[in-house]
């Protein structure tokens, strides 16, 4: 049971007689409280970067600088401000996908196109941390005529990519190297469908898993910012799917992997035409 806030107002008449008002607070408060958090974590989030970028203008105002050592400077700068560019672009992401109204059932999105240009962004990023990091890992993707059977999906296509990719890059990015990430499209026998990604990652520990699409929120701070990170990724993806009435389950076992499901309505869904499946 948690404590609840009254807010007590006495307004006296003048004649012996007084008014109270009380008002439940509560909601209120924390509304407020949630507000100061935020804007709390967005300063920071945009500090860190911001005094690391001034303290290498800094040094190179004041120290005297090889040629190359300047340019290792402003490869880290750059570095700092794309970092600082990200946050702002997620944080404007989250605030248009707030104040829009959800899609409706006027454009629909084709599984396997959506599907295919996931693919096809995960396997840039996977390439890039076996080029960078050592760090290559397994991809597996669903075959093209299974995907082409599956229809469309009712929604915004660059909203449903950019959740879907979102998750598979995460797997991506917090799977050590080695580690298999297989991706899946599965109609269920109501008619709904979900969209499933494995991976063989480090887990996460069931406290952790209600939270994760809160904003800001991180399991271990320091290897989501090496990875990239925002902490923005995921309340991003439940705001696109909760726009577009799908559901994220996230199953996970510590040191085994994790599994991310993201499950369509029946309603959102649509068969394929008949003239896609025989070409
Ligand atoms: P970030 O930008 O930090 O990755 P996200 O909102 O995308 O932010 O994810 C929130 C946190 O959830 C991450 O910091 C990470 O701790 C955890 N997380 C997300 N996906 C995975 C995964 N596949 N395996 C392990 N941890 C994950």
């Amino acid at each position: 049971s948690r404590p609840v806030r009254i807010s007590v107002q006495l307004h006296p008449y003048g004649d012996g007689r007084t008014l109270l008002l009380s008002r439940d607070v509560t909601a209120l408060e924390q509304a407020e409280a949630m507000r100061r958090d935020f804007v709390a974590n967005v300063s920071h989030e945009i500090r860190t970067p911001l005094t690391v970028l001034m303290g290498f203008v800094e040094t190179l105002q004041t120290l005297p600088l090889a040629q190359d050592e300047r340019a290792r400077y402003l490869g880290m700068m750059s570095q700092q401000a794309a970092r600082m560019q990200s946050v702002v672009q997620d944080l404007l992401t989250l605030s248009r996908l707030e104040g829009s109204p959800p899609p409706g059932m006027a454009e629909w999105t084709p599984v396997q196109g959506l599907v295919q240009r996931c693919e096809e962004e995960s396997r840039a990023l996977s390439a890039l941390l076996a080029q960078t990091q050592q760090r290559p890992h397994t991809l597996l993707f669903p075959g093209k005529a299974e995907l082409l059977a599956q229809g469309d999906i009712a929604g915004v296509p660059a909203e449903l990519q950019s959740a879907l990719s979102n998750i598979i890059n995460n797997a991506v990015r917090y799977t050590p190297a080695g580690g298999t990430i297989t991706v899946s499209w599965v109609r269920k026998d109501d008619g709904s469908a979900t969209f499933s990604v494995q991976d063989t990652g480090p887990g996460i520990a069931p406290e952790h898993i209600p939270r994760l699409t809160e904003r800001f929120y991180r399991v271990d701070r320091s290897r989501s910012r090496e990875t990239g990170g925002t902490g923005l990724g995921l309340a991003i993806v439940k705001h696109v799917l909760q726009r577009h009435g799908a559901t994220l389950n996230i199953q996970s076992t510590l040191g085994k992997g994790s599994t991310f499901c993201v499950t369509f309505p029946v309603n959102r869904l649509r068969a394929p035409a008949p003239q896609a499946l025989a070409a």
